[in-house]
């Protein structure tokens, strides 16, 4: 727990009745592997839940080497978050050894909410197979016998799944790698702007998200006005910080359609609505 995602997912476990154990941090900091092999030494697991890319403080944990230490527990599954990563940048699901790869319509992928897409591991489809009071509607296992008949549990929300298909087939005609270097790039476009304003990073070097930039507003202008004036001015919105952070921090994405020009854009309504 790094940020307020993956704080809710703890509280959204204890709802569901799960005895789960909170791994935290300070928002802001990132996950590190080292934490994951303590915790997971000290008990016994069933899964790890984890946010690659944590939202609300553009915090991108280390997917990679958190999955290398749970290679040295095999019976533990591996659950991850990429709301807001995927199609961002490369995740090989099964090379990494993730067991549920989640994510949702409305940010990474740019399109309206009201999807949550899944894929899951045949090792978690078997573990899903043994546990009891699964319900119907997020059952792994009621959903791969309907996709034999390329069909789902419920009736879906089809003309979401047509936007879905459509958006694919802009992604591959875009290329998967031009798109991970379009997000770098335009990532580094913000971050250059931040220091050239004198602004600091609310995540550390190295762990900071490719799709959205929390900043820290060691400036202490007042970010809500400044919001304001954007909106009212340029008709651009940007995020005045998550929760607990709000007016301490502001976020800038860069994922889905962003190109230069739009980052530009953005940048100088910014520049000019400064306070
Ligand atoms: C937005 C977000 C969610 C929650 O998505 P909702 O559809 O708003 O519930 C979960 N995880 C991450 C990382 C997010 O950014």
């Amino acid at each position: 727990m790094c940020g307020a995602f993956s704080d809710k997912w703890f509280d959204v476990s204890q709802r569901c009745g799960k005895q789960a154990e909170a791994l935290q941090v300070p928002w802001g900091s990132a996950i590190l592997p080292e934490m994951v092999r303590e915790k997971l030494s000290a008990g016994e697991f069933d899964s790890l839940t984890l946010i690659h890319n944590e939202t609300s403080c553009g915090v991108r944990n280390p997917l990679r080497e958190i999955a290398a230490v749970l290679k040295d527990f095999p019976d533990v599954l591996f659950i991850v978050d990429s709301v807001s990563s995927f199609s961002t940048e490369a995740i090989p699901m099964d090379e990494l050894g993730i067991d549920v790869l989640l994510t949702g319509s409305q940010k990474a992928l740019a399109m309206p909410p009201g999807l949550a897409l899944f894929s899951v591991s045949e090792r978690a489809l078997a573990r899903a197979a043994t546990v009891s009071d699964r319900g119907y509607y997020f059952d792994f296992v009621e959903f791969a016998k309907n996709q034999e008949q390329d069909m789902t549990p419920s009736t879906p929300v089809i003309p979401l799944i047509n936007a879905l298909a459509s958006k694919l087939d802009d992604i591959f005609s875009e290329g998967l790698q031009n798109r991970y270097s379009r997000h770098a790039a335009l990532n580094a476009q913000v971050h250059d702007w931040v220091k050239a304003r004198g602004f600091e990073f609310f995540a550390p070097e190295g762990h900071r998200s490719l799709s959205l930039t929390c900043v820290k507003n060691n400036r202490e202008v007042d970010v809500a006005a400044w919001i304001k004036s954007l909106r009212e001015k340029h008709r651009f919105v940007i995020d005045g910080g998550y929760g607990k952070i709000k007016g301490k921090t502001f976020r800038i994405s860069n994922m889905g359609d962003e190109t230069q020009e739009t980052i530009a854009a953005l940048l100088s309504a910014l520049d000019d609505t400064l306070p």
